[in-house]
């Protein structure tokens, strides 16, 4: 077998909001890198993993199509792709496996200013600007309205001043390119954040253990992003009710402490953010000598 079908290849954005965080992200999870002279391809060092750096629109054909086992893109993109798939009698070769928490944002419809909206009706037998023509068309369907989509590739947002369409449906996350061109969102079609899909191929054996390695990592990357080790001194009375306290935690350690039959030592692993609250709320139940400690890496 050559040695390039033993090694696991992930699509990722090569330059865009999306690179920095997948970069971060598998560096993380413990893997290194060096990056080719034209910059598409990381060979990775520690482990037979590379990367394939690429435009964000492509990492769900290249998946689909077993060119990569594993790709990290906006969900956007990726239901874009499915449904496109689908529409033209195919199928997406790929399962979504982890939301990341990073690349948040909405696909929106939007109005110009001077335009009476009321409801998603008011969109009836208009013509809507966007990229996203699968995804838009699959929601105008199910809210049983129907209008014209302009396909636009880019710069949508100046769709409506240029006399092309009457609302735009384009990604949005703080609303201010909106604002800049007099536009003001009136329904979210989709709810976006980066995620990673897998192919549905079927793996050899060895590559799906190293998926599985490496899916495995990513969940412990994710679980640690929120996690806290919380250490207190608590009477044994108030056990039950500390327990209570503990934000996320299921099976909180309690070791006794020497010289003291009445207070125990409690260790927890807290799967949200501890926040000043919960420790006033924990030294009010009657715990004392509380520690907060950030996890670095979680196997379970
Ligand atoms: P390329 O196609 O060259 O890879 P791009 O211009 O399509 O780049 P970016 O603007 O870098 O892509 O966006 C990548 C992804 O980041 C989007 O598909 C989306 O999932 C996410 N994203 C988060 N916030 C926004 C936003 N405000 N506008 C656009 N995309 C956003
Ligand atoms: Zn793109």
């Amino acid at each position: 077998m050559d040695s390039t079908e033993q090694r696991i290849k992930i699509a990722i954005q090569k330059s865009g909001r999306l690179t920095d965080h997948s970069l971060d992200l598998l560096e993380r999870c413990g893997l290194k890198f060096t990056q080719s002279k034209d910059q598409l391809f990381c060979y990775g060092e520690n482990m037979p993993i590379d990367l394939l750096l690429v435009r964000d629109d492509d990492i769900p054909g290249l998946v689909s199509d077993d060119v990569c086992d594993l790709g990290i893109a906006g969900l956007n993109v990726i239901n874009e792709k499915r449904l496109g798939l689908l529409s033209s009698g195919g199928c997406a070769q790929f399962r979504q496996v982890f939301a990341l928490d990073f690349g948040h944002c909405r696909l929106a419809i939007a109005a110009p200013y001077d335009v009476a909206y009321e409801n998603v009706a008011s969109l009836q037998g208009s013509r809507i600007a966007t990229s996203y023509v699968q995804t838009l068309r699959h929601y105008l369907e199910k809210n049983n309205v129907q209008a014209d989509i302009e396909y636009f590739s880019g710069a949508v947002e100046i769709a409506p001043k240029l006399g092309k369409a009457d609302f735009i449906c384009d990604l949005v996350s703080t609303g201010n390119t909106l604002t800049a061109n007099q536009l003001v969102e009136v329904e979210t079609v989709l709810q976006s954040e980066a995620v990673v899909i897998q192919t549905s191929a079927p793996l050899a054996e060895h590559k799906q253990q190293l998926v599985n390695r490496i899916l495995q990592r990513l969940d412990g990357v994710l679980q640690v992003r929120e996690s806290k080790y919380i250490m207190l001194h608590a009477p044994r009375s108030a056990l039950a009710e500390i327990a209570d306290l503990l934000p996320g935690s299921e099976y909180p350690t309690v070791i006794p402490l020497d010289s003291c039959d009445d207070k125990v030592a409690v260790h927890a692993v807290c799967r949200e953010n501890v926040f000043w609250e919960t420790l006033e709320n924990l030294k009010e139940a009657g715990a004392s000598s509380l520690l907060v400690l950030p996890v670095e890496k979680m196997l379970a």
